[in-house]
């Protein structure tokens, strides 16, 4: 599938973002956040996203508080998490969320969050 360009948003469209991303390498964890969520997630880099709106976010932090959960308050969708990974800034996005894409048709390769 490769690199390609994505659209995608929080339900309400307060959080809006354009994202390049390969879909082979996505991801799915059992934490106990993620399973809650059901969500497929892609790794990138903060080069390869561009935020069209930007909320206003509401951050929620667990565990190690690495991973800056941040979901739209009005609709409540968790578009996107931010981290770091070798001191650069990585995106989480919810594949969930991107345009025409049916995260369901993938294959995530799985973290096992619960175990940390
Ligand atoms: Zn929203």
């Amino acid at each position: 599938m490769a690199v390609q360009h994505y659209t995608g948003s929080c339900q309400c469209g307060a959080i809006a973002f354009e994202v390049d991303a390969d879909l082979d390498q996505v991801n799915a964890c059992n934490c106990s956040r993620c399973r809650r969520l059901g969500w497929v997630l892609a790794f990138v880099p903060e080069t390869a996203v561009t935020m069209v709106e930007d909320g206003p976010t509401t951050e929620y932090l667990f565990n190690k508080r690495q991973i800056s959960h941040r979901f739209c308050p009005t609709c409540g969708i968790e578009a996107y998490a931010t981290g770091a990974q070798n001191g650069q800034k990585i995106y989480a996005i919810n594949v969930n969320c991107l345009d025409g894409v049916d995260a369901r048709s993938l294959s995530p390769k799985m973290n096992d969050g619960a175990a940390y």
